[in-house]
């Protein structure tokens, strides 16, 4: 089994490069933006509580998350590794994976950060800001995004490196080189 949390600030390419790694690695994708849209969109009691949250670019509650994470996972005792996307985003939330996956028989292996400056974010977002309808893509929603990311998510990273699994990847540049980048690290034995 091999689990993978894709980590990076929004903006980063972390779905795009989440399509590529589950095409060729076969991971079973728990991307929890994704699993919160589909409540709101589809008006469930989840959906419900963190339509707000969501929508003003806030962190939805750890508990909430951790919850729906783990209910996620065990809806899938076949799978041949996970890809985290989107969590954890809390030190709580890493400290909660690690005794959850430990729980299951199981680790995380890798946690591959995509490194992109705030300048460049600032700029991805506005494009896709154009491109798509998500509502927490408007400017103050953003700021208040990356304010989180920069705030709360990036103390994220030391608990992984302090576990030596953390590397990181320039997410800058070319959507194919990043992703072999990624891979090289995946595949490297040892
Ligand atoms: P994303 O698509 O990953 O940028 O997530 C969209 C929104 O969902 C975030 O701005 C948060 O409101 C919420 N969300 C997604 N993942 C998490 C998480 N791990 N912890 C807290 N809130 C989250």
């Amino acid at each position: 089994m091999l689990n993978l949390i894709l980590f990076g600030p929004p903006g980063a390419g972390k779905g795009t490069q989440s399509e590529k790694l589950i095409q060729k690695y076969g991971f079973v994708h728990i991307s929890t933006g994704d699993l919160f849209r589909w409540h709101t969109k589809n008006d469930t009691p989840l959906g419900k509580r963190v339509k707000e949250i969501m929508n003003s670019g806030s962190l939805v509650p750890d508990e909430i998350t951790i919850d729906m994470l783990q209910e996620e996972v065990s809806k899938n005792p076949n799978a041949g590794g996970f890809l985290f996307d989107g969590f954890p985003r809390t030190v709580p939330q890493a400290e909660a994976l690690d005794a959850f996956m430990k729980k299951n028989g199981t680790s995380i292996h890798h946690v591959i950060a995509l490194d992109v400056s705030e300048a460049e974010l600032r700029a991805r977002i506005a494009k896709r800001k154009l491109e798509s309808n998500r509502a927490d893509d408007e400017e103050d929603k953003l700021n208040k995004r990356v304010a989180e990311y920069f705030g709360k998510t990036i103390h994220v990273l030391p608990h992984y490196e302090k576990q030596g699994r953390l590397k990181t990847v320039n997410g800058i540049g070319d959507i194919e080189v990043i992703f072999s980048n990624v891979c090289g690290l995946l595949d490297k034995k040892g």
